[in-house]
Parts: structure tokens; C-alpha cells; sequence
């Protein structure tokens, strides 16, 4: 059977971005390829890495523009499920004064949320090295459902569970609900990667190694991973803790930087072919180093798949 170093599934959709105005002073706007777990296999791809996606675009421009987005970066697209019944799913980002992003989606529901269990090819669970997840699609029917079943699926086919919640306040409305959705995600995951926003607000807690304790003590996670921005990271594992930093570099956009540092992170996983628990601390470390790099790199560059770096761009800031 035909296998995959990572298969991810989850949201996908059209950013547009601001790019400029038109003579008569309207804004313009720029079409990309939206969606977190893309970017982390377009991340792999670029690292050389075998990669699928699963997901649901409308039967519409949009949905095909998104497909020949895939086939662009290498990426399988015979998951890819194109619908007559709903539309591709938009979201227009506007960006503040001081640089913040904020978003105004098209979503009745789109697309990537209609996604069903019975719509996914099978060929994919069972062929998976890794297997990722995560995204707004967690928090509605019948995506919620379908990603569940695909994850067990493919863990019980003994894929490596790698999760990403990408946790957005502003969109997943209501707190209770995006509460819920992640710690069914937790309770699936070998590798989870959070940002400190999403360890405190799933833990309670008010300090990185409390938050972290709390969450290992509840979730059977094998590694945990917290994104520090500037700082680097942190991890924990069932044995061991410790901060790894990241590198100085002038960043100009830090959209897709933790997708960049989970690519990287999961081809380190992918590379080393062992699980991580029998991992030693220099090679849990070595593995964060090429993460840090994969994120810091992709703060340098405008856009989210666009901004995403190559083998030798990242042993390069890894060597120094
Ligand atoms: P997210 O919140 O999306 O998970 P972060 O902004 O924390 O992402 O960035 C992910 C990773 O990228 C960080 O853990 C770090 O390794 C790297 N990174 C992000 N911003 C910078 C920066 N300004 N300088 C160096 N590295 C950075």
C-alpha cells in the first residue's frame, strides 16, 4: 500500500489579505490558501517529506484554486472531497494599525466544515508515519466527528498522533465549546503543540510549568510542546522538561510561524524513526532547535505557505 510520511486533516480555506487600493481608493485584496494543517504538510513538503491532505472545498473557483494550491506543493490531493452543497470556505483579514490581524469569515457553514466520516478515503489512515490534526473544524458537525474517527482510525493503524488545537478566541465563539473540542483532541494526541494563551486557558493555570504539569497529568500526552514566540519553546515529556531558544532574526510577518515550527518538528520525528519517549535529551533538544528554526525562518517572510523554509535554509540558522 501506497504510504505517507504525514497525512493532516482539518480546515481549509481562501485568506485574502490586504494588498494595496485600487485607483479609486477601494481596498484590494490578495488570494491565498488558508488553513493550518496545509501549511504544516506544505512545510513538510518543502523539507522533502511524503505528504496528504484530507479535507472539503466547494465544487466552485475557489475550492479549485485551493486544489491546484496542493498539487503546487507537492501534497497528494486524492482526499481533497469537492462539494455541490456548500461553498468554499473565505475569510477576509484585516489588519490594524499595529500590525494585528483580525478576520471576518464566510462561513454558512463553509465547506471544510461539512466534512463526513464516510467521505474520506481509508487509503489515508492506514498509510500514515503521522498523523495530524486541529483546527476550527473541531468545533462543529459533521467535522468534528469525521476528524475524530479519522485520528483513531489512523492511530489504531499505528500512526503517530500530532495535534495542533490553533485555538482563535475571535472565531470559535464560545469558550465552553472550544474547551470541549480540545480536550477531545488532547485525550487523542501523542505530540501536542499549544501556544501559552491555549496552556492557560485549558489548564487554568498561570505559569508555564504548572499549566504544563496540569495538562500531562490529564491527557495522555507523550510530548508536549509550548510555542514562546521570540523566546522559543518549552517542552515536557513523562521524564523530562527544559526551554529551547530560538534565533535572532528580523521579522517582518509571523503568519504560519507555528506551522512553520510544527513542520519542522514533525519532520525531526519523522527523521529520528523512533518514539519519542526512548528519545535522548540531546535529541529531543536537536529537534527543537530545526522547530525553532522552521518558525523563526518563517517570520521573515510575508504570507503563510510562501513564508515556509527549506532543509538548507534551516540547518543553516541551526548551525549558525
Ligand atoms: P504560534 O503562536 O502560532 O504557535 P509563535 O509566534 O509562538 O507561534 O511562533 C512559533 C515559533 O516560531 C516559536 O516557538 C519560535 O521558535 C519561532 N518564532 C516566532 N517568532 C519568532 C521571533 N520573533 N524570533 C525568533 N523566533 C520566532
Amino acid at each position: 500500500m501506497m504510504t505517507y510520511d504525514a497525512v493532516a486533516i482539518g480546515e481549509f480555506l481562501i485568506d485574502f489579505t490586504p494588498g494595496g487600493t485600487s485607483p479609486a481608493g477601494n481596498p484590494l485584496f490578495e488570494r491565498n490558501a488558508g488553513g493550518a494543517p496545509v501549511n504544516v504538510l506544505a512545510a513538510l513538503a518543502r523539507l522533502g517529506k511524503r505528504t496528504a491532505f484530507i479535507g472539503k472545498v466547494g465544487n466552485d473557483p475557489f475550492g479549485h484554486f485551493l486544489q491546484d494550491t496542493l498539487r503546487q506543493e507537492g501534497i497528494d490531493d486524492k482526499g481533497l472531497v469537492f462539494t455541490d452543497h456548500a461553498h468554499t470556505t473565505m475569510a477576509f483579514v484585516h489588519l490594524g494599525e499595529g500590525g494585528e490581524r483580525s478576520f471576518h469569515f464566510c462561513r454558512q457553514p463553509g465547506a471544510d466544515e461539512a466534512l463526513a466520516f464516510e467521505e474520506i478515503d481509508a487509503s489515508l489512515l492506514g498509510g500514515a508515519r503521522v498523523f495530524h490534526f486541529g483546527s476550527v473544524s473541531m468545533t462543529s458537525e459533521p467535522s468534528r466527528g469525521a476528524t475524530l474517527a479519522a485520528v483513531r482510525e489512523a492511530k489504531a493503524r499505528g500512526a503517530w498522533i500530532t495535534y495542533d488545537p490553533n485555538w482563535r478566541p475571535a472565531l470559535w465563539q464560545d469558550n465552553q465549546h472550544a474547551k470541549q473540542a480540545m480536550e477531545e483532541g488532547l485525550k487523542e494526541a501523542d505530540v501536542v503543540k499549544v501556544s501559552e494563551e491555549e496552556l492557560f486557558f485549558l489548564t487554568g493555570a498561570d505559569g508555564l510549568e504548572a499549566g504544563a504539569q496540569l495538562l500531562m497529568e490529564r491527557f495522555p500526552v507523550k510530548l508536549l510542546l509550548v510555542t514562546l514566540g521570540a523566546e522559543g519553546s518549552y517542552y515536557r515529556t513523562r521524564t523530562a522538561e527544559g526551554r529551547a531558544a530560538s534565533y535572532p532574526v528580523a521579522p517582518v510577518d509571523t503568519t504560519a510561524a507555528g506551522d512553520g515550527f510544527m513542520g519542522a518538528f514533525i519532520y525531526a520525528l519523522l527523521e529520528n524513526d523512533r518514539p519519542v519517549p526512548e528519545w535522548t535529551d540531546g535529541e529531543l533538544r536537536q529537534a527543537l532547535a530545526f522547530a525553532n528554526a522552521g518558525g523563526a525562518l518563517a517570520t521573515t517572510r510575508r504570507g503563510a505557505i510562501a513564508s515556509l523554509a527549506d532543509h538548507g535554509e534551516i540547518e543553516k540558522l541551526v548551525k549558525g
